[in-house]
């Protein structure tokens, strides 16, 4: 579609949402009540939907893969902001309110079951962006479904994903603090990961009993001549004992602790002082040394 079009096309559909009755009769008015067993926390507020909905950036035009919408919150504000939706929901009793949803933007398309099992990259497209408010179970398996991807950089563009504070800190912990670990290893070696909005537990509905937060991944560059798995290996072995020197810790991957001495990096560190780039180079030198045997 041409930009003027667009632009007329994208103002109209603003229209048929700004027509659309608040969320809150939304969920009454469909018996959406709040299922425990599905981890669903609704977000109502408005100013805080389309907050978390510029994390992204620009997303006229954008395809925005979503999971989980629930009633649909975050998808009026993905919706507002420009974007071309494809979300995937578990939860049945939510495809009527998003029907209407779809019917009254023109750009949204509802796909009903597990995003565990959807070929997210064959439905939303390479170069979408995704956002999702998860129960914490299923955003951190999606999580590293997505940041274990083989063929870098990745279908993606960008990731806005809601955790627990905790597991957000842990996703962009520097090393030498306690959050330091496995996580934060995996989601910054070859991607950026910020924090990008603390939120409030009272900001859900009902509000759960921790604190949460927003977190955006950007893919970067993959360091050449190393793969996720020496990764996987050598954060698994040397966190599994944080707490150990890396002499005792990386004992379990044959190999690890000579290829550490032989990249500078002292053996009677513990992995928590280890920052991404000396595991980057760890595992290089581990991969170079096995190539040579
Ligand atoms: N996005 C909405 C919001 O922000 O108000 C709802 C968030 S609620 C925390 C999580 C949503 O994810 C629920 O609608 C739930 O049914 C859905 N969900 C849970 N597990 C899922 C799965 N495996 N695949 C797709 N959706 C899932």
């Amino acid at each position: 579609m041409r930009d003027a079009a667009r632009a007329a096309s994208v103002s109209e559909d603003k229209a048929g949402l700004a027509a659309l009755p608040p969320l809150r009769e939304v969920i009454k008015r469909h018996g959406l009540a709040a299922s425990k067993a599905l981890g669903q926390n609704f977000l109502l507020d408005e100013q805080l939907l389309d907050r978390i909905a510029r994390v992204p950036g620009d997303l006229a035009g954008a395809t925005v893969y979503e999971v989980g919408p629930g009633p649909g919150g975050l998808t009026r504000a993905l919706l507002r902001a420009g974007a071309e939706v494809v979300a995937v929901e578990r939860d049945a009793r939510c495809l009527p309110a998003l029907a209407e949803l779809a019917e009254a933007s023109g750009r949204l398309r509802v796909i009903s079951g597990d995003a565990m099992k959807v070929d997210e990259a064959a439905e939303a497209g390479v170069g979408a962006h995704i956002a999702a408010n998860l129960p914490y179970n299923v955003g951190t398996a999606l999580l590293v479904r997505w940041l274990t991807i083989d063929a870098w950089p990745p279908w993606w563009r960008s990731l806005t994903l809601m955790f627990q504070r905790e597991v957000a800190d842990r996703i962009v912990a520097a090393p030498g603090s306690d959050a330091y670990g496995r996580f934060s290893v995996l989601a910054q070696w070859r991607s950026t990961a910020r924090l990008a909005m603390p939120v409030h537990r009272s900001a859900f509905v009902p509000p759960p009993k921790v604190m949460s937060a927003v977190v955006h991944i950007t893919p970067a560059n993959q360091p050449k001549g190393v793969t996720i798995r020496a990764i996987e290996q050598l954060t698994a072995a040397a966190f599994g004992q944080r707490r150990k020197m890396l002499r005792q810790s990386l004992k379990a991957v044959p190999g690890a602790v000579a290829a550490a001495e032989a990249a500078g990096i002292d053996p009677s560190r513990r992995a928590e002082t280890v920052s991404v780039a000396e595991f980057v180079t760890l595992a290089r030198t581990l991969s170079a040394a096995r190539q040579d045997c």
